[in-house]
Parts: structure tokens; C-alpha cells; sequence
């Protein structure tokens, strides 16, 4: 299916419709999440999904994929991370009607007949899949943590180690 997707889109009208917008968006396009990427050449898939529900609440379903790939904080190679979140946005005109919405609908600021713009309301969404200090699993991660415990513990260095058992006596004569 070919779909030519607008950048901005009425969701009242596409509401009344029932329209399903399917489609892929490039990751460089999204200036905000971009620069957070290591590399930035992939693409999001989603689909949107515009509908009213019985309160005639205008409902907006989305869902977004990509493989993202970003910078280990540990060893700072490149890794992927998998985002596939699904999203139900409802269209509010202000905080007060924001406030009345059931916790599994997040409210979407819209004015009446503002338009909507598709590559940021999926930006947000990808945003949201984005931790804070992204790390490989650590038995992938090419600088190993465990690196340290391979020494021996403190204590049992001072039991083998004759330097410190000689400290010990010292100190001990001191105390006499
Ligand atoms: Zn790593």
C-alpha cells in the first residue's frame, strides 16, 4: 500500500472518517530525537488510527517501531534498542478536560481546528522509549563491570600479602 501521509493532518475530520494513516518516517527528520541517536539513517514505522468513542471523545491510536541506535554510556559503543509502543492520545482542548480523562488515555492538546503534526506526535513516542542512560546488557557490553572483581577482594590481599602481615606486627610493637 502506497500512501502519500501529510505532514499535518485535520484529526477531525479524519476522526469522522475513521481513518488508519500507515507509514514509515525517517529517524534524521526528527530534530529532537536525531541527535540522541548514534546513528541516525534508520526509519520508525507506525500507524495512526483516528476514531470517536462513545463520549464522542476524538481518539487517536498510535503506535510506533524502530530500532534505535544509541551510544552505550558504559563502553560507548553503538547499541540497539527496540521500541514498540502503542499509545491511546484523546484530543483536548485544555487542562480541564485533560483532567477528566481515565488514566489509560493521554491527553493531546489540540485547539479546535488545529491541525496535527504526524512526525512529532511520533517523535514524542519515541522520546518516551529512549532510557535515560542507555546500556547494553552487561554480558554484552564490551567493557566488562566485573573487570574489578577479578582482583582479589581487600581482605583476603592482606592475608596473602606478607608486606601487610609485617605492617600488622609493626603496628602491633607500637601499641607495646
Ligand atoms: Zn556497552
Amino acid at each position: 500500500m502506497l500512501q502519500r501521509i501529510p505532514d499535518r493532518v485535520d484529526p477531525r475530520r479524519l476522526a469522522e472518517q475513521g481513518e488508519t494513516l500507515e507509514g514509515r518516517i525517517k529517524l534524521n527528520l526528527l530534530p529532537r530525537l536525531a541527535p540522541l541517536l548514534a546513528i541516525a539513517d534508520g526509519e520508525a514505522a507506525f500507524v495512526l488510527r483516528f476514531s470517536r468513542d462513545k463520549l464522542h471523545r476524538l481518539i487517536i491510536q498510535l503506535r510506533v517501531g524502530a530500532e534505535l541506535v544509541l551510544e552505550c554510556q558504559r563502553c560507548l559503543d553503538s547499541m540497539v534498542q527496540k521500541v514498540d509502543s502503542e499509545v491511546r492520545l484523546a484530543l483536548v482542548r485544555g487542562e480541564m478536560e485533560a483532567e477528566l480523562l481515565p488514566k489509560e488515555l493521554e491527553p493531546l492538546l489540540s485547539g479546535e481546528g488545529e491541525y496535527l503534526d504526524i512526525a512529532e506526535l511520533i517523535e514524542d513516542e519515541l522520546l518516551l522509549g529512549i532510557p535515560s542512560s542507555p546500556r547494553h546488557e552487561k554480558q554484552n557490553c564490551s567493557r566488562q563491570m566485573d573487570a574489578q572483581a577479578h582482583h582479589l577482594p581487600e581482605t583476603e590481599l592482606k592475608e596473602d600479602n606478607p608486606f601487610a602481615i609485617l605492617a600488622g606486627l609493626r603496628a602491633g610493637k607500637n601499641d607495646n
